[in-house]
């Protein structure tokens, strides 16, 4: 195993079938799933398809080990000191409406204030829009600077004592920024407020541990980690967890239901309403084994190279513009082409065996801020090569004469 080349992991995925005439550099939206994951669903299916918990058959049982041992897995993957402080959901989305809506409701008086960015992914904005409408919160926006990071200086202004709580991406899906995450939750903290960390695209890329960060929540998707669609995670520190009340109500949620009232299960079940999504579970932990077998150092270390070499050929590309210049940054990065749509341009690097992305990402603001409502964007995985990035590099160089 120690052989294993990072730079042949693409063999792992069936669906690149060992044919590199079709580069798939969309990762920042959904990531590729290795053999390893679809054996475990599948296997999962196969033979011991059963509901979770109070099962008294065999089936039952060991659907119930595998989707426990898969909460120890991820547990375990981001530093969390219990199970207890591990909530699947179906996605971050899910997982910080979730914590949104329950922390909402339990702490925020009209007037409290709660701090985001410019910089956030909807997914991260509109739930607490919902919210600051139901409770009276006022969101505050720590803005984004010219090299696409976070202007800590205007933070130091926003702070209040109604301050409740701050949520903030850890990488930005457009900019690739890396924020420092960990100094702000010092100051936040310092000041009694909690941080829910938006990890969707920092948690499948590099090593993120919750007790060393010491954030309160922490939100993350399966599938961008290389793990099944409808998967995700919602991290909380158990006792905040503990003080929140139940999002949705149904079965597994509850100890006990009189017609009048019910009683609330312990955690993490209290927070997990319904016949949870079991196979995608199992086939989330799977994904998690499969990256620990490369280890997070040595992921990251591969798409710091990949990214070096796909910013400095950007930047090197005169027709190009660059959104994001950032020095700590990740594997995304969001251009436009001179006189050319993203559309058009995007269309035309699929044309050419490229998958980009094109539109404003999911974040208007953002979109609006850097007067460039829509961008082409390029993300890395470890499994993407050199030669992948510089055959883009290329392809864009000769678009110059094609795009019009
Ligand atoms: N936050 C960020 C930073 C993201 O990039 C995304 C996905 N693009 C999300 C949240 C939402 O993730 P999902 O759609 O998997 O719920």
């Amino acid at each position: 195993n120690l052989k294993r080349s990072i730079e042949h992991s693409a063999l792992d995925f069936p669906i690149f079938n060992g044919d590199e005439s079709y580069v798939y550099l969309d990762n920042a939206a959904t990531t590729q799933k290795p053999k390893a994951v679809l054996e475990a669903i599948m296997d999962y299916y196969s033979n011991c398809n059963a509901n979770v918990y109070r099962a008294i058959h065999r089936w039952g049982e060991e659907s119930t080990r595998r989707y426990e041992e898969a909460r120890q897995t991820v547990a375990a993957f981001i530093g969390a000191s219990s199970t207890d402080e591990i909530i699947f959901t179906s996605g971050a989305t899910d997982s910080i409406n979730l914590a949104a809506t329950v922390y909402c409701q339990r702490y925020i008086e009209p007037g409290d204030e709660i701090i985001l960015t410019e910089m956030e992914h909807h997914s991260n904005l509109v739930p607490w829009q919902i919210q600051g409408e139901r409770t009276g919160a006022v969101l505050k926006f720590i803005p984004v600077d010219e090299s696409g990071e976070l202007n800590l200086e205007v933070l130091k202004t926003l702070w209040s004592p109604r301050t409740k709580l701050l949520a903030l991406t850890h990488m930005s899906n457009v900019l690739g920024t890396i924020n420092p995450v960990k100094e702000i939750i010092k100051l936040a903290h310092e000041r009694g407020v909690k941080v829910l960390i938006d990890g969707a695209q920092s948690v499948p890329h590099i090593k993120v541990d919750v007790q060393d960060l010491n954030c309160d929540f922490l939100a993350f998707s399966g599938h961008k980690m290389c793990g099944p669609t409808g998967t995700g995670v919602l991290y909380g520190k158990r006792e905040l967890l503990d003080e929140l009340p139940p999002f949705r109500g149904g079965g597994e949620m509850i100890r006990s239901v009189f017609l009048d009232h019910s009683e609330w299960n312990s955690l993490p079940h209290k927070f997990e309403a319904g016949t949870p999504n079991i196979a995608g579970v199992v086939g989330l932990a799977a994904a998690v084994h499969y990256l620990q077998s490369w280890g997070m150092d040595r992921i990251e270390e591969q798409e710091k190279i990949l990214t070096k070499r796909l910013i400095r050929g950007l930047d090197s590309l005169e027709e190009y513009t660059l959104y994001g210049k950032g020095r700590h940054r990740g594997g995304i990065a969001a251009f436009t082409r001179k006189g050319t749509h993203s559309h058009d341009l995007t269309q035309y690097l699929d044309s050419k065996g490229f998958a980009l992305r094109a539109g404003h990402h999911c974040a208007h603001p953002l979109a609006r801020k850097l007067n460039a409502l829509s961008t082409t964007r390029a993300s890395v995985y470890f499994y993407n090569n050199v030669g992948q990035i510089d055959s883009l590099l290329k392809t864009l160089a000769e678009a110059e004469e094609f795009v019009l």
